[in-house]
């Protein structure tokens, strides 16, 4: 049996599995705002389920995936400079694995999805932000630090105004904030949305200035695609999050505008999908690293 965490700035989300990768409980509780307190609840849960082999924890930043140490969660910074890993595995006396979650969520789609298939994929969280991991020859990339930060590749030096910090980043253009703020603007004058939902449904109910606001995101998305995959060479992209359930809005220009940017000897290698995972990414993904380090 392995014990899952997917810490979240909102909320902690935990699953059972069994050691062939079936979930077999899961639950959800509040993510507490000091350090001290998620520490405890990771504890806690551990406590209702004795006996398992190993435990993964999925955050939501940077991170030390050996040594332990969260460096930077922009979302959850109580856990900032803490050694996670350590931290429980003191407590807990069973092997204790920490990634990023957006490289969880890669090795989850892969490990259960792909890998009988491909060696190399790249996997896309759109959701808040944009997160992401890539597995190359089969195996997850990663090292002394966490991996893969999707999001902050540079689109415009000029750009929009990041929470990391810096301008122009690929998740100020394809997230759910990018998305509103390209509608917001192109609609002026008149009222501002304020989810990806209301501009989903104007989408679907014919509106202009919503299609437009997608075919922004999804042109952004491919330029993204095609400078990762110029470097990675993926045989296939994977789309997950829930800016993914709009796909049908987004991603026939992403076909497109992908295929003009992408490196032509590539063009034809890469394939974009959705991903299979849905709501239990990051979750499949610890429990895909449990069974993995067996
Ligand atoms: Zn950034």
């Amino acid at each position: 049996m392995y014990l899952c965490f997917d810490i979240g700035g909102t909320n902690i989300k935990t699953g059972v599995f069994s050691p062939d990768g079936t979930l077999i409980e899961k639950a959800s509780t509040k993510t507490p705002s000091d350090y001290e307190g998620i520490v405890r609840a990771i504890i806690e849960t551990a406590e209702k389920f004795k006996g398992f082999e190993a435990c993964a924890i999925a955050v939501p930043g940077t991170c030390a995936p050996n040594e332990g140490q969260v460096i930077f969660c922009p979302n959850l910074t109580a856990l900032n400079g803490k050694n996670l890993k350590k931290d429980v595995q003191d407590i807990l006396k069973t092997p204790i694995y920490l990634e990023n979650d957006g490289n969880m969520a890669a090795l989850g789609e892969y490990f259960f999805y792909e890998k009988n298939r491909i060696k190399n994929m790249i996997f896309l969280t759109l959701g808040t932000g944009l997160g992401g991991g890539a597995v190359l020859n089969g195996e997850l990339l990663t090292s002394d630090i966490s991996m893969f930060e999707a999001g902050h590749i540079n689109i415009d030096p000029e750009g929009r105004r990041c929470g990391c910090g810096k301008r122009g980043c690929l998740e100020t253009y394809v997230s759910v904030g990018g998305l509103l703020r390209t509608y917001n603007s192109l609609s002026s004058g008149t009222e501002e949305l304020d989810s990806a939902n209301k501009v989903y449904n104007l989408y679907k109910a014919g509106d202009k200035v919503a299609a437009l606001a997608y075919e922004v995101l999804g042109g952004y998305l491919a330029i993204g695609m095609a400078t990762l995959s110029n470097i990675l060479v993926p045989q296939k992209i994977k789309i997950g999050g829930g800016l993914s359930e709009m796909a049908d809005a987004f991603l026939p220009n992403t076909y497109k505008v992908f295929s003009r940017h992408v490196y032509p000897s590539y063009r034809d290698r890469v394939s974009i999908e959705l991903s299979s995972l849905k709501n239990n990414a990051g979750l499949s993904g610890c429990a895909a690293m449990c069974i993995s380090k067996k």
